[in-house]
């Protein structure tokens, strides 16, 4: 160990000589990050004959969809048919089978008050629309821990090996091709080898150490929480039948928390419970420790501040309590990859379909060379670090994309090694076929309004 001293004699810097690793396990595909892309990449990749490995620094699965307490899969719904399916499809139609997911059903999706008034507060309505009311789509509330509970059920199902507390933090590397992964555990260092490996830990972590290119971005950051103890039907017809007083008190709220969406609690299936998309905060680099302490610190502060308001002044809230803030800071967006192709925002607006498509959002694409890293070899990289501009990344980062895009690296991975092929020479129409037999829709077929891009050069 060496150390690099100011010329007060403080230490700058420690050129430390990480230890050897132990090698505890092999198999051709390891997934790195347990959230809504690397779950999905995992069972994908394993239902394709692949023997999977799965890492994860927390305890549970479910990345920011379960430890990050984001309880509405949206961004599924083009305005005619859900866009989003194979394993997203899976995981909601499990967690409603055991309670723990809310959606409304074909029946109640449509523009009217009435509609609104039943399901706007489930989340289930377009962001995005411009009109009032906005239209109530298909999209699906639920419960964090039905999440893990499916997670688990679904990956044991699989037969994927999983391994939880493992924080990974070095790629093993063979000139630009990555072999395997450490990670750090209880248990000291632990090497992870592997043919093929999907980066699906959002922050772009495996990539980035292997060398790839990337871009830093940022957006902000939100401390989310759940409240216990809240009237929602009383809350509910407050907003409703009182409209003017609700604004003036809706607004004061917003002004104590510093930042929020319109609706910021929407309710869970559990009864009085209701998740808060909030507070925002600007300014901060979730890559950033003094950032994401700093956070944690502030957010928790706003969230108190507006407990003791909401339970004074609004209607529903008189007996409310923070159930729990979530475990994961809500972080949107720090490294993105700059792959073999960067989607744009103009991309996701005009809803560019492209020659080599394998995952689709709402109603937009993804194509493959997006997920690969360029120069490094062996990988393929799915979820909200993909290879998007920061603008275009805001708009197609929602958990069913992520998922759609999990899927597709799955396959991908799983292909290659079958092949015996780099990722990059898998054939994108090989990829929508398999994940078409699947269930999925790899967005293959582009719906009526997408703009064709007829050329991947
Ligand atoms: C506050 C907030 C609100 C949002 N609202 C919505 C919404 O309403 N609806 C919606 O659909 N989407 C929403 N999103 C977006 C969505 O949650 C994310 O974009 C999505 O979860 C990304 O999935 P992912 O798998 O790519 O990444 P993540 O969910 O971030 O999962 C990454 C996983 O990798 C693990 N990991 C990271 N680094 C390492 C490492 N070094 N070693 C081992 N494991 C690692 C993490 O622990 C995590 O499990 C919201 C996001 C935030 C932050």
């Amino acid at each position: 160990m060496t150390l690099d001293m100011a010329q007060d004699q403080t230490p700058t810097r420690i050129a430390d000589k990480p230890g050897d690793a132990t090698v505890v396990a092999r198999s051709d595909v390891v997934v790195v990050g347990g959230g809504p892309a690397g779950f999905a990449a995992a069972v994908a990749a394993r239902r394709e004959g692949a023997s999977v490995t799965l890492i994860e620094r927390y305890p549970y699965l479910g990345g920011l969809a379960a430890g990050g307490m984001v309880l509405v899969l949206d961004d599924m719904h083009n305005g005619q048919e859900v866009t989003t399916t194979g394993i997203c499809t899976e995981m909601i139609d499990r967690m409603a089978a055991i309670g723990a997911c809310v959606y409304p059903p074909p029946e109640e999706r449509g523009q009217s008050w009435e509609l609104f008034r039943k399901w706007a507060r489930w989340g289930a309505f377009d962001f995005r629309a411009q009109s009032k009311p906005a239209p109530i789509v298909m999209a699906a509330a639920f419960d964090p821990d039905g999440w893990k509970r499916v997670s688990n059920d679904m990956i044991t199902e699989a037969g994927v090996d999983v391994r939880l507390h493992s924080w990974f933090s070095r790629a093993v590397m063979d000139g630009n091709r990555i072999k395997g992964v450490i990670c750090e555990t209880k248990a000291g260092r632990q090497a992870i080898l592997g043919d093929v490996i999907i980066d699906a830990t959002g922050d772009l972590d495996v990539a980035a150490a292997a060398g790839s290119a990337f871009v830093h971005g940022s957006y902000i950051l939100t401390t989310v929480f759940r409240l216990g103890g809240v009237d929602t039907e009383t809350a509910e017809r407050f907003r409703f039948e009182e409209p003017e007083k609700y604004a003036v008190l809706d607004r004061q709220a917003k002004r104590v928390m510093g930042g929020s969406w319109d609706l910021w609690w929407l309710k869970t299936p559990l009864p009085g419970i209701v998740w808060c998309n909030c507070p925002h905060m600007t300014g901060l680099d979730g890559l950033s420790v003094e950032d994401i302490t700093k956070a944690d610190f502030e957010g928790r502060k706003r969230i108190y501040a507006l407990v003791d308001f909401i339970r004074a002044n609004i209607p529903g809230f008189a007996s409310c309590f923070v159930v729990d803030v979530a475990p994961q800071l809500g972080v949107r967006q720090t490294r993105l990859l700059e792959g073999d192709y960067v989607v744009t925002k103009d991309d996701v607006q005009d809803r560019v379909h492209f020659p080599d498509t394998v995952a689709r959002g709402r109603d937009y694409y993804t194509p493959y060379r997006s997920m690969l890293p360029k120069a490094i070899e062996g990988m393929v990289v799915a979820g909200r670090h993909y290879s998007a501009t920061e603008s275009a990344q805001k708009m197609s980062r929602e958990i069913p994309p992520c998922m759609s895009m999990g899927q597709s690296a799955g396959v991908a991975a799983a292909l290659a090694v079958a092949s015996n092929i780099a990722p990059r020479a898998v054939s994108p129409a090989a990829i929508c076929a398999k994940v078409r037999a699947q269930g999925g829709d790899p967005g293959d077929r582009p719906s009526a309004n997408a703009k064709i891009m007829e050329n991947a050069a």
